[in-house]
């Protein structure tokens, strides 16, 4: 409900409205962010994607898939079971995306049926730098506010715009009590999401015979098991590096790289 005072029809230009803030929450195109502030995220870290949803996988639904393909370069393709029979395939690439995705279904899953197909973007870049004080504030995917190793924004994105929510209603009710937690809480959540991204680009740019010897080495060390029930899935930087630190962690990798 928009309050009559600050709200006026201009048969010419629309809907007015006065605000002493907006939240810009326009995900991938951010239109209004670029034209207004004159900023965007990365542009040539947005993936495109398709994402399908298939018919007779035949996959265990307990897991999730993921496909490294040495022509799918800048993301992995995955295959997510809903349940037996059906699940989501998706696969992204920068150039050539629909006869990728079609290779992809002939040497994976020849039989398998589509049953509808979506098109869009994942972001694998760094957050925006964000002025709290400004009157514009983008969250979410217009943000960047995403995991660059999975394009994952919900969660991360979620955290990070409940509290700039929070900043924000303080602001307007003068109520400051909770600005500097949720200043920090956005800091150190963006600081996080700047480091996966950093993290990936050093993976990415790792030739495939390295990355192949890494998932073989992690493979043989039994590590697998005890980090999918121990690692964060949104703190990814911060567990990844505390888990790959540990003096058993480096033993154990050690052992399994020389036997
Ligand atoms: C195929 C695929 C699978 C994904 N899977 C996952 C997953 O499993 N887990 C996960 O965490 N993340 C996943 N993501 C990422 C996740 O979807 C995004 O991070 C998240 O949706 C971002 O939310 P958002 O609200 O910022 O942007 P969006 O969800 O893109 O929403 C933006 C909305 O703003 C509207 N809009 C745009 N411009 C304007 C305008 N000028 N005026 C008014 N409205 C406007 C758009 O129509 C849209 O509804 C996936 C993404 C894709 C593409």
């Amino acid at each position: 409900m928009i309050p009559e005072s600050t709200a006026s029809n201009n048969p010419a230009r629309g809907l007015e409205i006065k605000a002493e803030k907006l939240v810009d929450a326009e995900g991938m195109a951010s239109i209004l962010l670029r034209k207004i502030l004159n900023k965007t995220t990365e542009r040539n870290m947005w993936i495109p994607i398709i994402q399908l949803w298939v018919e007779g996988h035949s996959l265990d639904p307990r897991y999730v898939y993921l496909f490294f393909e040495r022509y799918l370069p800048e993301f992995f393709a995955y295959l997510i079971p809903v349940n037996d029979e059906v699940g989501k395939i998706g696969v992204a690439s920068k150039n050539n995306l629909r006869i990728k995705l079609h290779k992809f279904l002939k040497d994976r899953f020849p039989d398998i049926k589509i049953i509808r197909s979506v098109s869009h973007g994942v972001y694998t870049g760094r957050p925006l730098k964000i002025d709290l004080d400004s009157m514009i504030i983008p969250v979410g995917d217009a943000a960047g506010h995403v995991k660059a190793s999975t394009g994952g924004g919900v969660i991360m994105g979620g955290l990070i715009a409940r509290s700039i929510s929070k900043i924000i209603a303080s602001r307007l009710t003068e109520a400051s009590t909770d600005i500097h937690h949720n200043k920090e809480v956005v800091r150190s959540l963006t600081r996080e999401l700047d480091r996966i991204a950093n993290l990936m680009r050093i993976i990415r740019s790792l030739p495939f015979q390295i990355i192949d010897k890494l998932f073989e080495v992690v493979d043989k060390s039994g590590l697998v098991e005890e980090f999918s029930k121990k690692l964060d899935m949104d703190f990814q930087y911060t567990s990844f590096s505390r888990a790959f630190l540990s003096p058993y962690t480096v033993v154990r990798l050690l052992l399994s790289s020389i036997t």
